[in-house]
């Protein structure tokens, strides 16, 4: 379980923001998670109203998307995204090759966040 550390980190970077912004209330934020991240949405939500009591990012809603998973490949460089839960084995879609180097799929980051 190590959404509460990735919770904390993220909580931190919207605080410091809302700091050098003025903004005295932060309502939405917009996450965006890797695919093959395999944090829960539900205990990010649950960790982040523990963590935010008492800060102006009290009572906001975490808003996620999953980005897709990328592949670069070995050989001819090409990048293509997959849908991670339809394929078995990872192939190039250029060359066929199967020698292919996770390039996204496991990050996280705030897309963004609405404030007043
Ligand atoms: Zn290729």
């Amino acid at each position: 379980m190590h959404e509460l550390s990735v919770t904390k980190s993220i909580l931190d970077i919207l605080l410091k923001h809302a700091a050098s912004n003025d903004v005295s209330r932060i309502i939405n934020v917009h996450l965006k998670i890797g695919e093959l991240s395999d944090l829960e949405g539900e205990w990010i939500q649950r960790y982040f109203d523990y963590l935010s009591k008492g800060t102006v990012a009290q009572g906001a809603v975490i808003k996620i998307k999953k980005a897709p998973v990328q592949f670069t490949c070995d050989k001819c460089f090409t990048v293509f995204s997959i849908d991670i839960k339809k394929v078995e084995e990872i192939h190039c879609v250029k060359c066929g090759s199967a020698e292919c180097t996770l390039k996204t799929g496991m990050e996280y980051y705030v897309e963004d966040m609405e404030v007043c």
